[in-house]
């Protein structure tokens, strides 16, 4: 056994868990899965199924890991690449053909010429990615970096196939069968291997709950996520290769993955659909809705990637408007306005910030937040609030287990600390002790 079925089986076992191996953890491999299946894992997974008549590579690479793929390729197989697929559009999975392309310019004997098949949305989504770049620049930065802009490309290599609904091919005499379902996002194809009854589902399973919340993306689609992995149960896989994190070896596991997994979706799509019908409001539905209590001690249903608050957000905006039911809402006093108000009648942006911080002291990071922002909103140039504030975002930071709930807090923090720098260089000292502690 290698390593990255040791580990996967290490996690099943519960001897390791996803809070040490995190699915977006350092690469690892390539490993041998099946008899004709590689798994190389990275930020996100590539999967390669070598045919007679060359490679079939699902989700080639990543922006930022495309030679590092290339050569994890190269180091077990010297066979063209037939067909890549792309299993969603984000810019995690959908680099690293030009490496195989050049192969084929660079070679005189090589007669094939690879492919690129993924869903037809793809199309939109590489569109959309062009008109808001920088946009995706500053929520990745959020998202993975804690604050600051992330790289993110503009250039994409498009697809020369795409499909709508379902398509089969066959390889080198391979069956390969694509199918479309909304979840992570609109353009998903999740890949079966029937000769090997390997499953290759993309993003629809992360070894984490699943990415159905995510609070600064488009939206995402809990329902038919469900859906999709009834529709792979069905066909009785034994190896599941997910987009992010180790594989699932043997029949009965992923069935349980992938049974579980849907239930837990179901569950919570089903809670916040009953309390919408209901009329409830926004805020209540968030306080109500629960996961199954016993699928949330999973080891892969974990909130270490998104959580199930950010899911019940992203169902009311699939079925909603962005006005949540709270009527004060619908066109409210601008946040510095009411912070100045409550500041006022608590007799100063410093009883805020005083509270905010016993409240931290206490453990309460929800109301300590609250009270830290409206303190810097209400006394907008001092210094000692903005430190304290930067303290108790980054302190929430550090108590949270969802990547999207660290970085939007840690990004808060460090925006903190950052004017409160500008304003006053002598505070550097301050920030240099604070982020030791
Ligand atoms: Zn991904």
């Amino acid at each position: 056994m290698g390593d990255i079925l040791e580990v996967a089986e290490a996690l099943w076992n519960g001897e390791k868990t996803v809070y040490t191996q995190h699915p977006f953890g350092p690469p690892w491999g390539p490993e041998q899965i099946s008899e004709k299946t590689w798994f190389i894992k990275g930020f996100a997974n590539t999967i390669v199924r070598s045919t007679p008549d060359g490679l079939v590579i699902i989700d080639p690479a990543g922006s930022v890991e495309a030679d590092k793929k290339h050569r994890a390729v190269r180091s077990f197989s010297q066979q063209p690449l037939h067909t890549a697929i792309y299993t969603h559009g984000h810019v995690d999975h959908v680099f690293g053909v030009d490496r195989f392309l050049n192969e084929v310019s660079e070679s005189n004997t090589n007669p094939v010429q690879p492919r690129v098949i993924a869903h037809e949305a793809i199309l939109d989504r590489f569109n959309r990615y062009r008109t808001t770049n920088e946009w995706n620049r500053h929520i990745n930065g959020r998202q993975f970096l804690g604050g600051g802009k992330a790289d993110f490309p503009s250039e994409f290599h498009r697809p020369d196939i795409v499909y709508r609904d379902q398509l089969d091919i066959t390889v080198g005499g391979t069956r390969v069968m694509l199918r479309h379902a909304r979840g992570e996002t609109d353009d998903h194809t999740w890949v079966f291997f029937p000769d090997e009854k390997v499953l290759a589902t993309g993003d629809l399973v992360i070894w984490a709950v699943p990415n159905g919340g995510n609070p600064q993306k488009v939206q995402r689609y809990v329902g038919e996520w469900a859906t999709a992995l009834r529709s792979m149960a069905a066909l009785e896989p034994e190896i599941l290769l997910p987009g992010h994190g180790f594989p699932i070896i043997g029949k009965d596991r992923v069935a349980q993955l992938l049974s579980e997994t849907a239930t837990y979706l179901e569950s919570v799509y089903d809670q916040v659909l009953q309390l919408m019908n209901q009329g409830e409001s926004l805020d209540t539905i968030v306080q109500q809705v629960n996961p199954p209590e016993e699928l949330s001690q999973r080891a892969f249903l974990q909130p270490i990637y998104d959580e199930c608050e950010f899911l019940v957000r992203n169902i009311w905006r699939q079925f909603g408007g962005w006005y949540d039911g709270t009527p004060s809402h619908l066109k409210p006093a601008s946040e510095d306005e009411q912070s100045a108000e409550i500041a006022r009648l608590a007799g100063g942006a410093g009883q805020l910030i005083r509270r905010a911080g016993e409240l931290a002291n206490e453990g309460n990071f929800k109301l300590a937040c609250h009270l830290a922002e409206w303190a810097v909103n209400a006394d907008s140039d001092n210094l000692e609030i903005q430190l304290a504030a930067a303290d108790i975002f980054k302190k929430r930071a550090g108590g949270e287990t969802s990547t999207m709930a660290v970085g939007i807090f840690r990004d808060m923090a460090r925006r903190l600390s950052e004017s409160a720098d500008q304003e006053a260089p002598g505070e550097t000292v301050i920030k240099s002790q604070m982020n030791q502690g």
